[in-house]
């Protein structure tokens, strides 16, 4: 596949370093879950790509359940008041979850997510992130797989979105401002 490079200021993680590091958060998962049931729990959309080169390393027993939410919020700025768009089909009791995100920014829906699916009765609630901005570090929310540490620029690719654009590409690349700057 032929992309127009010249949208992206720089390729942050190709895709061997996604591959690699998936690997890495694979094998800690196995090892932690092991003899345990495990539910995977993403979050459309923007997961739908870690998600599914992350359940490709797990055990055939490891199930997957999905998520849409969206959060309240004026302009750029969420509110901490989220709507729940799709809710999961599995019942949490008793069950050991993993939320598997694309990105952790401030990490507000992230933590009303683990409060919400806490409540529910979950033996256990943990997250894997494959990326997470410097802002995120700083707040109170448990990550217990992380994938990269980024900075604090707007990136896209590998699930994430400009305005629904580039969530195919197989890499994760900072967006020039150009393309939103019109
Ligand atoms: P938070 O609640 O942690 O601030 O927001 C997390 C969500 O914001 C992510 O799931 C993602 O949808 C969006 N987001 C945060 N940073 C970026 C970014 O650099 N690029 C894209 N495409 N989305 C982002
Ligand atoms: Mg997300
Ligand atoms: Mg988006």
């Amino acid at each position: 596949m032929q992309y127009d490079m010249t949208d992206f200021s720089k390729v942050l993680v190709s895709e061997n370093d996604i591959g690699r590091k998936l690997d890495e958060m694979a094998d800690a998962i196995r090892r932690d879950y092991e003899g345990q049931d495990l539910l995977l729990v993403g979050v459309l959309k923007g997961a739908v790509m870690v998600m599914a080169d992350l359940a490709r390393r797990m055990p055939p027993q490891v199930q997957m359940d999905w998520m849409a939410v969206s959060s309240y919020g004026s302009g750029t700025k969420s509110s901490g008041v989220v709507r729940i768009l799709k809710d999961l089909d599995a019942d949490l009791t008793g069950r050991h979850v993993l939320i598997v995100e694309d990105i952790i920014d401030s990490g507000v829906t992230l933590s009303w997510l683990l409060g919400n699916l806490r409540a529910r009765g979950a033996a256990s609630v943990e997250v894997a992130a494959l990326l997470r901005k410097p802002k995120a570090a700083v707040v109170d929310v448990p990550v217990k797989y992380i994938g990269f540490d980024i900075p604090n620029d707007f990136v896209v690719g590998y699930g994430l979105d400009y305005a629904e654009n580039y969530r195919t590409l197989p890499f994760v690349a900072i967006l020039d401002p150009k393309v939103y700057e019109g």
